[in-house]
């Protein structure tokens, strides 16, 4: 008999069924998210602080998932059907009605935990709460919250819509119904997942941004200009974009925290920050988000800048 008590527990606690998803920032990452997310079929609730980032974010849908139909890829139904399943809000009470709600707003620790403070009041109590995060401690973020139990890390890549690895990154404290509900969503979006320990800037970004970081450091030096750092990695190391290039597409702000979070993390000066990313941040140069970075994305071809 206290077996089978046991048995329905665990049935009832592994059963956490995810049907509307909030996600916060509407950014490049939280954009994508939203896309592939609606395209899973799933009702989404998509907010930032700011209407014109939304109404850049549904047009930069509308505008991928026309492509995809022209290409035949999607039909008619289907993006129509994508489209409806998003909704846009610039307040925190649409959240309400989520299931889990993924938090993929600028990467900054305080700007995350004071979203966490305002949105958990409006959120069910059962409801899971993830962050895009690309570096920061999960246990640490989850510990600011009401839930650290439901909390965890669920690291897209960027294009979301192309990429098809998923990092999912546990906190001390989550549970295994948080971890297994979360598998699933990745599983319906048509993603791998893949475990990582949490540790500053999980897996991928741990080797990536350290990469690209070197190869500003080998630009400020002097080694090689822009055209022929990228070159040299994409037809020396078969890279499919050059470093710079990656660095600008990721942009520089999220370069410069990861490396800052990776810096922090292990108090080793190998992950010092190139004082030139720096320079280049405070320049408000972020990359392609902002039409400079080590390109210029200002005409019809980016063009080197150094
Ligand atoms: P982004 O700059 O394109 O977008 C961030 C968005 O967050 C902006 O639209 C901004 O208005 C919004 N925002 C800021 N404060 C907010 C608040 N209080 N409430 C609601 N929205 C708010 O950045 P991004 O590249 O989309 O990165 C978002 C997250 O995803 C970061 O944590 C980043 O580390 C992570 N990430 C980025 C990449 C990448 O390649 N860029 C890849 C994986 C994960």
């Amino acid at each position: 008999m206290r077996d089978n008590e046991d048995l329905e527990i665990n049935e009832t606690k592994s059963s956490v069924e995810i049907r509307k998803i909030g996600i916060v920032g509407a950014g490049q990452m939280g954009s994508g998210i939203a896309q592939v997310c609606a395209q899973g079929e799933y009702a989404v609730c998509l907010a930032d602080i700011s209407q014109e980032v939304l109404d850049k974010a549904i047009s930069g849908i509308r505008g991928r998932l026309d492509r995809l139909l022209e290409k035949e890829r999607l039909t008619t139904e289907q993006v129509e059907a994508a489209m409806s399943n998003i909704a846009t809000s610039t307040e925190y009470e649409a959240f309400g009605e989520c299931d889990l709600v993924i938090e993929a707003a600028t990467e900054n620790e305080s700007v995350k935990i004071a979203i966490f403070e305002k949105l958990i009041p409006f959120l069910r109590d059962d409801a899971i709460l993830a962050t895009n995060t690309s570096s920061i401690s999960i246990t640490r973020l989850a510990a600011t919250t009401d839930r650290p139990e439901r909390f965890m890390g669920i690291h897209f890549m960027n294009p979301v819509p192309i990429m098809k690895l998923v990092e999912l990154i546990r906190g001390i404290a989550t549970g295994d119904e948080t971890f297994s509900a979360i598998e699933n969503v990745v599983a319906q979006l048509g993603k791998i997942s893949i475990t990582s320990e949490d540790f500053p800037a999980f897996i991928v970004n741990r080797i990536l941004v350290p990469m690209m970081n070197e190869a500003i450091f080998a630009l400020h030096e002097g080694v090689g200009g822009v055209a022929d750092i990228d070159a040299a990695m994409k037809l020396g190391a078969n890279q499919p974009m050059g470093p710079l290039e990656l660095a600008d597409f990721v942009g520089l702000d999220t370069c410069l925290a990861i490396m800052n979070v990776l810096y922090d993390g292990f108090g080793d000066s190998k992950y010092r920050a190139c004082p030139l990313l720096v320079k280049y941040v405070e320049a408000g140069w972020l990359g392609r988000k902002s039409g400079r970075g080590f390109y210029d994305y200002s005409g019809e071809k980016p063009v080197p800048t150094r």
